[in-house]
């Protein structure tokens, strides 16, 4: 695999308006690229200047309100699951305030099913394709004030779940239970139950607002035909962000407030991680959130990236829109280096890692 850099890819999805919104020309898609915004003081300022001051943004893709589902899915998500299947990772996230489509574009409806059952379907279709034999796992869990609940499991019977470093310094959550799923109905239905268990909690912006960060990771396990005894795995992070709102406008209560915070600031600490990869910083702070410490081989490490930033069309969200776009242009400038990943423990013992941790060679094991 090459060592040259990858960026992540940034796309930006404008969601349609909803029917109890009244539509304006605040935010518009100017071309395939280019995202175009009034600004919002002049706007609220002086509405002469309403049109005058605009704000642009270019994108890897920029898609308006009536693209569909299987048009950013063909174009910009396929590819990249089709990487798991050389060992590689691949992380999708949807950053944006709540209500601008993270959530639907993510996971969609039965009747427009977003990127989570698409790529479950396209993982399971190769399986069907190819004589390996693929170990499909997944695991899925949320990050909700700082502390990691595992999804799988009914909520009631979850304790946070604590973050730990394995032998090959690779992070991990402990105790995070992963399933083995056969087929893409064995998936659906895990993965049904498995968004019941979310903690949703009512603000003025949006009924079933999501608080926490919700993170599924599709895991690809095969041994390689060629060599035996060679096992390969790719892994698929698809993460649906907490809304990045700022809360001042959302009058919260106490309790909604200690949830914004710690939304806000885990948000920030990715957008700081990005900004220290774009600038070459020798000081990543991965370590300052739960989220970037996990996501730390998506961002920046060894793993393929795409975010898509989702934006609520209208005024009334101009300056969402506008911040949102900031975090957006700080990530373009991501760059990661793909790797494929082997499984090393299958292939030595731990004598003979004990010995190349004291400097010796990895004898070959075929
Ligand atoms: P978020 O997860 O960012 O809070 P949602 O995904 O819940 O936002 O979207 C808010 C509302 O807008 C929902 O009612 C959703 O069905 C609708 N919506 C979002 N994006 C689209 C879209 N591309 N097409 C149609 N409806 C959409
Ligand atoms: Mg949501």
């Amino acid at each position: 695999m090459s060592g040259s850099g990858h960026k992540i890819k940034v796309v930006c999805r404008v969601r349609p308006f909803l029917k109890t919104e009244t539509p304006d020309e605040s935010v518009s898609v100017e071309s395939d690229r280019v995202l175009r915004a009034t600004n919002p003081r002049d706007s609220t300022k002086d509405t002469r200047f309403k049109q005058v001051s605009l704000g642009l943004q270019r994108f890897d893709a920029c898609y308006g309100p009536t693209v569909g589902q299987d048009v950013i899915y063909k174009n910009d998500v396929r590819p990249l699951v089709e990487t798991v299947f050389s060992g590689m990772s691949a992380t999708v996230f949807c950053y944006g305030v709540t209500g601008a489509g993270k959530t639907h574009t993510i996971q969609g409806t039965e009747a427009d099913p977003g990127i989570i059952p698409r790529a479950l379907e396209q993982i399971f279709r190769h399986q069907a394709r190819d004589a390996v034999d693929y170990d499909i796992r997944v695991s899925y869990f949320e990050i909700y004030k700082e502390a990691v609940f595992d999804l799988l499991k009914p909520r009631e019977a979850t304790a946070a779940l604590p973050i730990r470093e394995d032998a090959s310094r690779r992070i991990f959550v402990a105790g995070l239970s992963e399933k083995k799923v056969a087929s893409y109905e064995q998936f659906a239905g895990l993965y049904q139950r498995a968004c019941g268990n979310r903690r949703t909690a009512s603000t003025k912006l949006n009924n079933h607002s999501s608080r926490s960060h919700a993170i599924l990771t599709v895991s690809v396990q095969w041994k390689d035909d060629i060599s035996a005894g060679k096992m390969w795995r790719g892994k698929l992070h698809l993460i649906d962000l907490a809304g990045s709102e700022d809360n001042r406008r959302t009058e919260n209560g106490r309790d909604r407030m200690a949830e914004s915070s710690a939304i806000n600031r885990s948000l920030f600490v990715l957008g700081q991680v990005v900004e220290a990869l774009n600038t070459g910083a020798t000081r990543i702070p991965y370590r300052d959130s739960k989220m970037t410490r996990i996501l730390q081989d998506s961002l920046g490490g060894d793993s393929l990236g795409m975010m898509i930033v989702n934006v609520s069309p209208g005024e009334g969200f101009l300056q969402d829109t506008h911040n949102t776009l900031g975090f957006a242009t700080r990530s373009r400038e991501v760059v990661n280096k793909p790797v494929a990943h082997e499984v090393v423990e299958q292939r030595w013992t731990a004598a003979d890692r004990l010995q190349h941790h004291r400097g010796a060679a990895l004898p070959a094991r075929t």
